[in-house]
């Protein structure tokens, strides 16, 4: 296993340019035409790290929590203008 895993969140979003190409799915181990649609998962956000995925393995992982996303680890914090707001 890679890398992947080694990663506090994830960016998943579908796969817009299609290549005639065959990846893994690092999800199911599977293989996966490329140009069948897909998803692409971004250990935190890291575009050299990304990997393609089934859409359905995307989303099997995301039920079972394990493609925690941006927001869902670090919610954002208060604006400046809600501090300054609250500060007033
Ligand atoms: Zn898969």
């Amino acid at each position: 296993m890679d890398d992947f895993w080694q990663a506090r969140w994830y960016v998943v979003r579908p796969a817009g340019n299609r290549k005639p190409a065959t990846y893994r799915c690092p999800l199911c181990g599977g293989l996966l035409p490329a140009l069948r649609g897909h998803m692409l998962v971004l250990p935190e956000g890291d575009a050299p790290r990304r990997r393609h995925a089934h859409t359905s393995c995307v989303m099997k992982a995301r039920r079972d929590g394990r493609l925690p996303l941006r927001e869902e680890i670090e919610p954002p914090r208060p604006g400046l203008l809600a501090r300054l707001l609250r500060r007033g």
